[in-house]
């Protein structure tokens, strides 16, 4: 019988575990073997304990987890669920429900049909905020213009993956990992299937605003060198303007006999060009810092305790 993995990054998620899970033993799938890995990413609530608690082997459906030392974030979490798999396909999906589990037949389907990446689009509705919606797009918008990729606005990381995607999965070992871009990337044959969210069963969102602009840096800069290259041509573009203005400086000088001190217009465009030059070194310090990160090696996490 072949085997499914579902893998759940949990984080602070106690009041989740024991609805999601039950919602999957309800789905009663006897065609496979699967088995539930939870990636408790350094909870400080009872989020192990809960996970603990759950009947590790009822008939068609294990339990295991991956408990990490601190808290690395989701996309790591996400990397180690596939890392320790070696399942005929896996599922990822949030725990708080709002990825409905009534849509893992669906997955399931399309994969038995040929796909190898089934991946899931939200359908906008009133349940996600405006703000998210609306900055969701803005990034993807920006993100598929740099990289040349074409991550749909409503990507979420609720998706089936065939063995071969997360064998090829397993060969990238970027540190700042943006998995919803490298899904796109790699290839192979990919099916989707829209969902409506539901809200979060419980808790709150772990994404700040901070967080959430973050994610996006980090996801342009994994995919793109573009922004690289928007300051080399601003530069360039700012250095013409200079040169032209200097001569018609020189010009006015020869022709007129009142120069007036224009104070202003050196104050603004002084400032211009500083802010100009700092926007530049912070877009070039993001690379750096990336490959400086990279450059140390370390692990992507560290586990404190597993069951898988
Ligand atoms: N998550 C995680 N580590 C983190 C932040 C989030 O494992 O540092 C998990 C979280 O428990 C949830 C999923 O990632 O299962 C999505 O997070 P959340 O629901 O907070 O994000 P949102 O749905 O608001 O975008
Ligand atoms: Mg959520």
């Amino acid at each position: 019988m072949k085997l499914i993995d579902i893998v759940v990054p949990s984080f602070n998620e106690e009041g989740n575990i024991k609805s999601l899970y039950e919602r999957i033993v309800k789905l009663n799938i006897r065609k496979y073997k699967l088995r539930l890995i939870f990636i408790d990413d350094g909870s400080k609530d009872n989020t192990l304990f809960e996970i603990k608690k759950l009947p590790k082997n009822k008939i068609g459906l294990k339990v295991a987890f991956i408990s990490f030392s601190r808290n690395f974030g989701h996309q790591v979490a996400l990397k180690a669920g596939l890392d320790h798999s070696n399942a005929d396909a896996v599922i990822s999906m949030d725990a708080d429900l709002q990825h409905p589990p009534e849509l893992i037949p669906k997955l399931i389907q399309r994969w038995e049909d040929g796909a190898e990446i089934v991946y899931t689009i939200r359908k906008d509705n009133e349940k996600v905020s405006w703000f998210k919606r609306n900055t969701a797009s803005i990034f993807y918008n920006l993100l598929n213009y740099l990289s040349g990729l074409q991550i749909s606005h409503g990507a979420a990381d609720f998706r089936l993956l065939d063995k071969k995607v997360i064998q090829a999965l397993k060969m990238y070992n970027e540190k700042n990992l943006f998995i919803r871009g490298l899904v796109t990337a790699i290839g192979f044959k990919k099916e989707s299937i829209e969902y409506t969210p539901e809200l979060r069963v419980w808790g709150v969102s772990k994404y700040s605003v901070k967080r959430m602009f973050l994610f996006a840096l980090d996801g342009i800069t994994s995919f793109s060198v573009k922004p690289l290259h928007f300051a080399t041509y601003f530069g360039m573009l700012l250095s013409f303007f200079s040169g032209a203005y200097g001569i018609y400086a020189i010009i006015i000088f020869f022709t007129s006999d009142s120069v007036v001190t224009g104070w202003a217009s050196v104050l603004t465009s002084v400032l211009f060009i500083g802010g100009v030059q700092l926007i530049i070194l912070g877009i070039i310090g993001e690379y750096l810092g990336k490959l400086f990160i990279q450059s140390k090696g370390r692990p992507n996490y560290l586990i404190s305790e597993k069951d898988v």
